[in-house]
């Protein structure tokens, strides 16, 4: 399969919650069949769903990946569950999610893959945060970008979402911020330094 970009929403609200995006990240970034090519801040956001929760951190992140939709989907799953995540967490308290919001332009209507991701539109925590590092993509199906889904949610009153200020998903490596180009070996260096 010719190499696709890919969006992946990352999201948690257990413990260390940076943590647990920050090892997210370097796990996709070590993957052998997976180039992050971009990510977004982080926000903090509101619970949505029944009951109460606390709130999440969520972020977005673009990939190029030669995988399939599916297999792409096993990868997140069995990290998801490494990080312990119970198989049937479905709107429990969770250290990790991993979903695919868009895949090429590719449209599936399946329940264990659904692209666009269900919901996807009318969510600020997921729709922010990949506005920041695609507000030009288009949803294959309506033909909207995602600055245009971004505006049209923003006109809404909805639950609260705030970017963090100080601290980025991005950890720092030797010194600096860490650099695009790295090879999967240093990527997983930086998983060992950054996720001990
Ligand atoms: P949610 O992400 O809505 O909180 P879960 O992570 O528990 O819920 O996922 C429930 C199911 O949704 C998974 O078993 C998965 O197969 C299915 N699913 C359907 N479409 C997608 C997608 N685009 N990305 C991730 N999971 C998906
Ligand atoms: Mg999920």
């Amino acid at each position: 399969m010719t190499a696709q970009v890919a969006y992946i929403g990352l999201g948690t609200n257990m413990g260390d919650r940076l943590r647990y995006l920050r090892r997210a990240l370097l796990a996709l970034g070590s993957d052998p069949d997976i180039r992050v090519q971009a990510i977004s801040r982080v926000f903090e956001t509101e619970f949505v769903g029944e009951g109460q929760q606390d709130p999440y951190f969520n972020a977005c992140v673009a990939i190029e990946t030669s995988l399939g939709p599916d297999t792409l989907l096993g990868r997140l799953k069995s990290f998801e569950k490494r990080e312990g995540r119970a198989p049937d967490g479905h709107m429990l308290p969770r250290p990790i999610d991993l979903d695919i919001l868009l895949f090429g332009d590719k449209i599936l209507r399946g329940e264990r893959l659904h692209i666009p991701h269900k919901g996807m539109r009318d969510r600020a925590f997921v729709l922010e945060p990949l506005g920041e590092i695609a507000p030009a993509l288009k949803f294959p199906d309506s033909g909207e970008t995602i600055a245009e889904a971004c505006a049209k949610i923003r006109r809404k009153s909805g639950p609260w979402i705030a970017p963090l200020t100080d601290e980025g998903l991005l950890p720092e490596v030797a010194g600096g911020p860490m650099n695009w180009d790295l090879n999967k070996e240093d990527w997983r260096a930086a998983l060992a330094v950054h996720c001990r």
